[in-house]
């Protein structure tokens, strides 16, 4: 199997699938409190299909497969859709990324299928902001699925931050602070201007007054003197540091303000079955038509790589750069 190169000069190796836009939070930041317009049941890919379309891009270089949503622990068939990707040849690595509420009990049974490892979203270190932030959620499950990811050995384990001002921007020293004794990566995340223009309630109207660049973030954890140390494994785009004789990393994502486009190696499959070249882009191609007549996927594949742009267009203080939302791209 060879690599498959952009027309930019970029291995396309990871693929990261959205297979639900359904989901048991409603992140301010990410959906209206009444939730989104869910897509049709019936216009999203079931796991038959998800799996033809990873078993072609796997044929066209594709190493490393991420489930997202949505919430993918909501997915009925987690584990076996889990399960039946890490059997296919070529894939080295399943890895999920999860708000956690279902981890507690999910953690073994997708360890035992094979899972590699998990990123879990965690916004605050504060019960009461943390359902107000996931308007609902308990911080108590997020900590079980923590330990019994854990347990089950999904390692590394990351911790996703997105910062946004007013909301959790105080809280980078405390949670920069877990990585001295845990060997957790924590990873701090610029907010994106990602479908979310209307207002979205509870005050959450527009994302550019909520943004927070890496800079700042990196100005406010100052006093721990943080070290760049090599990428830890998975840690794609984040920028990496470790506090002085800490067990875990903190890293920084800036998508808008320093952004990676030049080594993104990623294409995303979004839940009703279209490839997606660019999170800004939604140049997308439909497959879903093409896998329910049993046709092959490979041209499909192909094209959805050639209409990878060079980069990314979103501005922090610009329109949403996609009408459809993160939970709908698959963030
Ligand atoms: N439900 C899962 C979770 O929350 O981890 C997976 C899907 S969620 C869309 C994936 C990640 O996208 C989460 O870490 C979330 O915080 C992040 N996210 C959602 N909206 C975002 C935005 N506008 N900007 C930056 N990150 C965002
Ligand atoms: Fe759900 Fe994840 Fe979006 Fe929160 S960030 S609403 S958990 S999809």
């Amino acid at each position: 199997m060879k690599d498959f190169i952009d027309p930019f000069g970029r291995s396309i190796t990871y693929l990261r699938i959205s297979l639900t836009d359904r989901c048991n939070l409603r992140c301010v930041y990410c959906m209206p409190r009444d939730g989104l317009q869910w897509q049709p049941r019936a216009e999203q890919l079931s796991a038959d299909e998800i799996l033809r379309v990873v078993e072609t891009a796997s044929r066209w270089g594709v190493r490393r497969v991420r489930l997202t949503g949505g919430e993918p622990l909501v997915h009925p068939l987690i584990v076996e859709i889990v399960r039946r990707i890490a059997s296919i040849p070529n894939i080295e690595e399943v890895s999920l990324t999860t708000n956690a509420m279902l981890l507690g009990r999910l953690a073994q049974p997708l360890a035992d299928a094979r899972l590699s490892r998990v990123n879990i979203s965690l916004d605050t270190l504060d019960r009461e902001k943390f359902t107000r932030i996931t308007r609902g959620g308990d911080i108590d499950q997020v900590w079980e699925g923590i330990a019994a990811a854990e347990r089950a050995h999904l390692a590394p384990i990351k911790l996703n931050t997105v910062i946004v001002r007013g909301l959790n921007d105080d809280e980078l020293p405390a949670l920069a602070r877990l990585t001295i004794v845990h060997e957790w990566h924590v990873r701090f995340i610029e907010l994106m201007p990602v479908g979310n223009t209307q207002d979205w309630g509870d005050g959450f109207p527009t994302p550019s007054e909520r943004y927070v660049s890496v800079q700042e973030m990196r100005a406010q954890i100052s006093a721990f003197d943080i070290q760049p140390v090599q990428t830890v494994i998975g840690n794609g785009p984040a920028r990496t540091f470790r506090i002085p004789g800490a067990l875990g990393t903190v890293g920084f994502i800036s998508p808008l303000g320093e952004h990676f486009c030049d080594t993104c190696n990623r294409l995303r499959l979004t839940a009703d079955g279209k490839l997606r070249p660019c999170l800004d882009n939604s140049n997308e191609i439909s497959l879903r038509e093409a896998v329910r007549l049993g046709q092959p996927l490979d041209d499909h594949y192909r094209q959805a790589i050639l209409n990878k742009p060079q980069h990314h267009k979103m501005l922090a203080t610009g329109p949403a750069g996609s009408q459809r939302g993160m939970s709908q791209i698959g963030g």
